[in-house]
């Protein structure tokens, strides 16, 4: 409990934190992680869906793949790890919410600014025109959907071996590079490049505080980690 205490203190005296969240958030929402069995779909695994090849040569399988993941996601509610998030929002001047899920939970949760570094499932764009618009129809209609111009519409999300949106690493390295206090929440922190931005903002001078429900690839140079279930957690430290 004493590392409990310390992040208690470091977040009260913060006026600006920047913090990153993974599938462990979305996972206490019984939102599956999609890694490992636990991500299986018709025996396929997410690296054999979730690449532009795959979706180059069957479209329609990838989107069925989206539209069991929507309907899923969908069930879903935010825990008290999101709407802990949406109060240190309201009471930070300076906060900045970096996520690495597509499930739109925070913004359902009423978080305001995110950063969306693998994007969204709830939004589609146009393979054609390039058009992006919200789509939370679950199941959707029609598979493959497609664009008013008539062009194929892909998922707005970040593939395996694509980069980010272009200029939101940048912003999430600002963010991770001006917080007094980053918190690590629900990540492996194994996939960059978000888990570069865990030694970016400690060697900014940023106290980091993880939390995790076992050790992770960054607990070693974290300033204080916390294990167990964020939602448990995470309300403790307000
Ligand atoms: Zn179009």
């Amino acid at each position: 409990m004493e590392n409990l205490e310390q992040a208690r203190q470091w977040l009260a005296g913060a006026t600006s934190l920047a913090v990153l969240t993974g599938a462990g958030v979305s996972a206490e929402s019984g939102i599956p992680t999609f890694r490992g069995a636990d991500g299986l779909w018709k025996d396929f695994k997410p690296e054999e869906l979730a690449t532009p090849e795959a979706f180059a040569r069957d479209p329609r399988l990838v989107w069925e793949w989206y539209n069991w993941r929507r309907e899923l996601i969908r069930k879903a509610q935010p825990n008290p790890a999101h709407r802990a998030l949406v109060k240190l929002e309201i009471k930070i001047a300076h906060f900045t919410l970096i996520t690495q899920n597509v499930d739109g939970l925070h913004d359902l949760a009423g978080s305001g600014k995110i950063l969306k570094l693998h994007g969204d499932i709830w939004r589609m764009r146009c393979t054609a025109c390039g058009a992006n618009w919200p789509d939370r129809r679950a199941p959707l209609p029609k598979l493959p959907p497609h664009c008013a111009c008539g062009g194929l519409a892909r998922p707005g999300v970040v593939w395996f071996g694509e980069s980010l949106p272009e200029g939101m690493m940048k912003e999430a390295e600002h963010a991770a590079a001006s917080a007094a206090v980053f918190l690590v929440i629900g990540t492996s922190a194994v996939v960059y490049p978000a888990a570069g931005l865990v030694p970016f903002a400690k060697h900014a001078g940023a106290k980091v505080i993880e939390i995790n429900t076992e050790p992770s690839a960054v607990s070693g140079i974290v300033d204080c980690a916390l294990h167990g279930p964020a939602g448990e957690i995470l309300p403790q430290l307000l």
